[in-house]
């Protein structure tokens, strides 16, 4: 049988036909792939990021780019089943492969969403609000993040070929940088399998992302302080990286998630007759076998009281002992193997090392992994240690084995629990289980110093919880100190990582030209037609309407008290009202907002489809009765998400400042209005 060779995408092509090194099959040592042998030109490569993938990117908006993210998870999702029979070889199971390859497209999903609802239709993202920096209103100041016209290096570690590069792409994607992708060598066929679906797509635009196979070279020399790298994998590797002489003189950002000895703590509080000690349990079985123990995120320590050790020892092995290892073709199989027979080795090193001092509690008795060809396969028993005095041994807090292996340890009190967590040195995320929420209060701030997440799980929790392994797109990943001290996913967050960001001063006007975002002060444009009149693709930010006005009388306040049922002294008692701090009786806030709407919509139905919300209200300036106000609407954003409704017409989403002023000209009432409206064509 031939064994393939795989490729590397560079400049558009797919480079690689003399085969170089080998890779084996986790499940039976079977020789499945080669790497390729051709040197890649690198300079090729960052040239083609360069001047093919920045313009072609940059040719579409946040907007535009975050629907390519929608339709090349679409497309991925209808083919992941052929990405489970290539991840298969990895020795993961399919709820191991589902993690890698449908988190991996659910992140694209999650990406593309996040980005239709928070970026704008340009590549000029405005952090506002802009601030006055004068007293005559003439100078302001605000903040942009725009694309910084340089590309992404992603390097990932073996554990995660596909959700690894995805996560990484999706954020750099929005942000407008190609990206080349360099996955660890020993599982790098499933990444090739991914990204060849994604360029057979035909959705990518042009240099958006190029694939590394190997080694990467001269690459990291060739980068520019436009340019940024990611990296997962050892703490080893990125130290070296991270030292890179073109890296440091340059200045180009290199983010890092490595090593981490993650940590789950039962408080003191918990004892065995309660469901938090079986979610304990259930947690950091699950943490120490799915995917083999090979997460980043996995307990690697279990931190507990010392008169539960014994119950939370006996009830884990039980635990333990169930986990069917194997070939996960095999329908018994709970746990496949490690991605490698060298990852084999270097954990059966790093428990000898554990080891020293301490007890093994489960794993160092016979084991054998059931399907065919399993006996050359890399399979590792699941495996707990005992120590006894964490505060003392220096191992269990430093030495991470990279597969089903966990240390148990007791402390005494809860601030004892704390510091053996803070020996990890900084992790990715921590499990705290407890049912008080005082306890909770007590740690999770001393824990968030520590983790990059913090896990709180008691029984209320335990109904809808995602997890302590679970990295969330919404949610930060990545830790402080020896967790490599980067940040990744996050919602929005992670594609500003990306972005380059600037304090931009001018007049009201000329930032509102910039961000393409109305600014007050800016000129505004008041014609014949009413803004609610104009079509999402006529409207022009600054378009605005100053209303005709509407003095508030007593007779306003009681009817909308009787509308609303809101009879607040403030409102309706003279003598109340008289000792607060207004000194007579005011107008609901919500009225001044109802009247308001009453005097700039346009009442006749027309293009504006419907009101969807408002931000940033506030109310400034009390209205009393007699007092006169009036509303000046003005279009403040416009954002086009391509959007048709079920019957084909298109729409857009319009956001109006609104102020409400009295007859004095202070403002009253301040916000923005959210809309829906209909594009002519
Ligand atoms: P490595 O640090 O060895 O490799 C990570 C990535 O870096 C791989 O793509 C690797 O490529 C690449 N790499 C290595 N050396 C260089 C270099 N000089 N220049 C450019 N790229 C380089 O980690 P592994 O993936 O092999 O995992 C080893 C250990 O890392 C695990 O046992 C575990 O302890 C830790 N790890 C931590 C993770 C985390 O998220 N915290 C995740 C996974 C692993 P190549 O494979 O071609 O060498």
């Amino acid at each position: 049988m031939t064994v393939a060779t795989l490729q590397s995408l560079i400049a558009g092509r797919w480079l690689g036909r003399e085969a170089h090194t080998p890779l084996h099959s986790a499940l039976d040592s079977n020789l499945i792939y080669h790497t390729h042998a051709e040197k890649i030109d690198f300079d090729e490569a960052v040239t083609y990021a360069r001047k093919t993938g920045v313009p072609a990117l940059m040719a579409l908006d946040f907007q535009q780019r975050a629907q390519r993210l929608k339709a090349i998870a679409a497309y991925l999702m209808e083919r992941k089943e052929e990405l489970y029979t290539v991840s298969h070889l990895t020795g993961a199971t399919r709820p191991d492969s589902w993690v890698d390859i449908e988190g991996g497209i659910g992140t694209l999903y999650a990406y593309a969403s996040m980005g239709s609802r928070e970026l704008p239709s340009s590549n000029v993202l405005h952090e506002g609000p802009a601030i006055a920096l004068g007293k005559r209103g003439g100078f302001a100041g605000t903040h942009i993040l725009v694309p910084r016209g340089g590309l992404a290096v992603h390097i990932n570690a073996f554990n995660f070929p596909v959700w690894g590069l995805l996560e990484k792409f999706a954020p750099s994607f929005l942000a407008a940088m190609p990206c080349i992708g360099k996955p660890a060598t020993a599982t790098s066929y499933l990444t090739e399998a991914v990204v060849r679906m994604i360029d057979e797509s035909g959705l990518l635009p042009h240099g958006a992302l190029q694939l590394v196979i190997g080694s990467t070279g001269d690459l990291l020399d060739r980068l520019s302080g436009f340019d940024a790298v990611t990296f997962t994998g050892s703490a080893d590797t990125a130290a070296k990286l991270r030292a890179n002489v073109n890296l440091i003189r340059a200045s180009v950002p290199f983010t890092a998630e490595a090593d981490s000895l993650n940590c789950a703590i039962l408080a003191p509080d918990v004892t065995p007759d309660d469901p938090e000690f079986d979610l304990f349990i259930k947690e950091v079985a699950r943490e120490m076998t799915g995917k083999s123990g090979q997460k980043c995120t996995a307990i690697r320590r279990i931190i507990v009281p010392d008169n539960q050790v014994d119950a939370v020892g006996q009830k884990l092995k039980e635990r333990l002992a169930k986990v069917v290892v194997g070939n996960p073709q095999e329908s018994s199989v709970r746990m496949g193997a490690l991605a490698s027979m060298d990852q084999h080795r270097d954990v059966t090193e790093r428990v000898q090392l554990l080891a020293r001092g301490n007890e093994i509690l489960f794993g160092d008795g016979e084991f054998t992994a059931v399907g065919a060809g399993a006996a050359n396969g890399a399979f590792f028993s699941p495996t707990l240690v005992l120590c006894r005095d964490g505060m003392v041994n220096d191992a269990v807090h430093d030495v991470e084995a990279f597969g089903p292996v966990s240390t148990l340890m007791t402390y005494r009190d809860i601030d004892e629990a704390l510091a053996l967590a803070a020996r990890g040195k900084g992790s990715l995320v921590s499990t705290l289980v407890t049912k008080s929420p005082d306890i909770a209060a007590h740690v999770v701030p001393a824990a968030a110093a520590q983790h990059g997440r913090v896990h709180i799980l008691d029984r209320e929790a335990a109904v809808d919880s995602t997890g302590h392994g679970a990295p969330l797109p919404q949610l930060k990943h990545g830790g402080p100190g020896r967790a490599g001290g980067g940040e990744e996913l996050g919602g929005i967050r992670a594609v500003k990582h990306f972005l380059q960001r600037a304090a931009v001063q001018g007049s009201p006007s000329m930032l509102a030209a910039v961000t393409g975002e109305y600014v007050r002060g800016a000129a505004v444009t008041e014609g014949v037609v009413h803004p609610f009149r104009k079509y999402f693709d006529e409207l022009q930010m600054g378009d605005s309407l100053l209303t005709h006005r509407r003095t508030v009388s007593e007779a306003d306040i009681v009817n909308f008290g009787g509308i609303s049922g809101d009879y607040f002294y403030m409102h309706f008692d003279e003598i109340a009202a008289k000792d607060s701090q207004f000194g007579k009786r005011i107008a609901h806030g919500y009225f001044v907002l109802s009247a308001a709407a009453g005097l700039f919509v346009s009442p006749a139905p027309g293009p504006v489809l419907a009101n969807y919300g408002l931000d940033n209200l506030r109310f400034i300036t009390p209205v009393a009765i007699g007092d006169t106000i009036r509303a000046r609407l003005t279009c403040k954003r416009k954002v086009d998400r391509n959007r048709v409704d079920e019957k084909g017409v298109g729409q857009g989403v319009v956001a109006w400042d609104v102020q409400v002023t009295n007859q004095h000209d202070e403002l009253v009432a301040s916000y923005d209005i959210l809309t829906l409206v209909q594009k002519r064509t």
